[in-house]
């Protein structure tokens, strides 16, 4: 796990395809199909000390993931002050 975990090149790309092909679903919702974008979430946040490991990647639709990271379209109307660390 040398791996620097900023690096979004290639290897992130197989990484996501391989959970996506094993999750095959949102995990939070269900949702399945082609008319789901997905999206890979980190359970524990990189920001956190999480990994790229794929027991630490699962397969949410964008509807979730936005609400995985507190952005859904009722809170983004009122942003948090303190919260968003990552950006
Ligand atoms: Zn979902």
């Amino acid at each position: 796990m040398a791996a620097d975990n900023r690096d979004r090149g290639r290897p992130w790309r197989r990484l996501r395809s391989q959970v996506i092909e094993r999750d095959r679903a949102c995990r939070r919702c269900g949702a399945s199909g082609p008319g789901v974008a997905y999206r890979i979430h980190h359970v524990v946040p990189l920001a956190q000390g999480g990994t790229d490991a794929l027991d630490n990647l699962v397969t949410l639709c964008v509807e979730c993931h936005h609400a995985a990271h507190g952005n859904g379209r009722r809170a983004a109307r009122r942003p948090v002050e303190g919260t968003l660390l990552l950006y």
